[in-house]
């Protein structure tokens, strides 16, 4: 493709934070951004040269952004794949529909992956109520809604048949996936960009502590022995070949108690997990999904410092204002807020990281920082 240079108009169906970090490296490298999101209180419309607020099926809005933007892209993994297709009759488009409608779905997902030979968690999906009888093997499990669930939401835990039926009704029959319940020795995810020449770069492997089935802490370089780190990336690049993918993806993997390595699931876009690739890596995950939707050479995604990232919910503001100024205090952190109106509980208000010149320093650092702001 010819390559699309500064100047520019970028369309970005989503406005939240991932929007948001994207449109800021967009705005440093010269580009121009148009957001498109239903919410009003949208962190990336509130910076982005243009902001439509409608929804992502409108077809007047659609039309004005294919006819605007030079190329488009997304931050939010459930825009509805054929509005992507859409798109892409009339503008460059990436992620491509197929990718994005393979990972918005838990069942088309898991399928794919083990049509391909990637390893998954045993499952089956969950369609009606009377399709419990290949389940016997799965439990203890967890139940986890097909489409639209993220941070643990729209997830349950059954341990019979019973519960599993109880739970599905729960959630008003909506197709599901029941998934074995694994015994994990930690989570990590690796996040790769693929260029539109089908070249890639790989970041470096993060560990991902969750609490509450929502991302807690990020550790990068994961402290993993280094045979796993590369199989782990040798898998997710496998991956991006298969699906012809352009863009950034995130391919979030369990290592089990004999570290065998299973793929979680994926995401089409820049992740959580990556954020701290904007302070602590040459090239930011936000500006590598600019430089694959632009036909750019990708950049380089080596780390320069190890980095520990943690997540800033909105449970943290119930007793006022956060003590900013002791994060600023900490001359190796950095602070990153989302500019959300709101603090709701579990809701991802911004994030701190925290770099070292040893994983374990930048850890126990963040840790320190954790636990002040927590109970201040
Ligand atoms: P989400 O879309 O909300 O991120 P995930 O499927 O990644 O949903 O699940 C959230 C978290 O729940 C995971 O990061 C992991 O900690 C835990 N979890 C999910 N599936 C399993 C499983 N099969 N076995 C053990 N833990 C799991
Ligand atoms: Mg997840």
């Amino acid at each position: 493709m010819k390559p699309i240079l500064p100047g520019a108009m970028l369309g970005l169906l989503g406005g939240g934070q991932l929007g948001r970090m994207f449109t800021m490296a967009a705005h440093r490298m010269g580009y121009q951004v148009t957001v498109l999101d239903p919410d009003a209180d949208s962190p990336a419309g509130r910076i982005a040269e243009q902001f439509i607020c409608k929804e992502y099926t409108d077809q007047a809005a659609l039309q004005q952004l294919g006819a605007q933007c030079t190329a488009i892209t997304t931050e939010f993994e459930n825009i509805p794949a054929d509005v992507l297709s859409a798109l892409a009759s009339f503008s460059t488009v990436s992620p491509d529909a197929r990718s994005v409608a393979i990972a918005q779905n838990r069942i088309a997902e898991k399928c794919f992956l083990q049509t391909h030979g990637f390893s998954v968690a045993p499952f089956a999906a969950i369609e009606h109520v009377d399709c419990a009888d290949n389940v016997k093997n799965l439990f203890p499990g967890i139940l986890k809604v097909s489409q639209f669930g993220y941070d643990g939401k729209g997830q349950r835990y059954v341990n019979s048949e019973t519960e599993l039926v109880d739970a599905f009704v729960e959630m008003n029959s909506v197709p599901c996936v029941l998934e074995k319940k694994l015994p994990l020795k930690s989570e990590i995810s690796v996040i790769l960009a693929r260029g539109c020449d089908g070249s890639t770069a790989i970041f470096p492997v993060t560990e991902n502590r969750h609490v509450n089935g929502i991302l807690d802490i990020s550790i990068a370089p994961a402290r993993i022995p280094a045979m796993l780190a590369e199989q782990a990336c040798d898998t997710a690049e496998k991956l991006v070949h298969i699906l012809q993918y352009q863009g950034v993806l995130c391919v979030e993997f369990f290592v089990l108690d004999d570290n065998r390595l299973v793929i979680n699931e994926i995401a089409p876009r820049p992740h959580n997990s990556g954020h701290y690739t904007i302070d602590a890596c040459i090239t930011s995950q936000f500006e590598q999904q600019l430089r694959a939707l632009c036909g750019l050479p990708l950049g380089n995604a080596a780390l320069h410092h190890p980095c520990v990232m943690v997540n800033l919910l909105g449970d943290l503001w119930q007793k006022g204002t956060p003590d900013w100024y002791y994060l600023f205090g900490q001359t190796f952190a950095k602070l990153h807020l989302y500019d959300k109106k709101v603090a709701r509980p579990g809701r991802k208000m911004g994030h701190f990281t925290v770099l070292g010149a040893t994983v374990d320093e930048a850890l126990k650092n963040a840790l320190l920082i954790q636990q002040h702001l927590g109970s201040s």
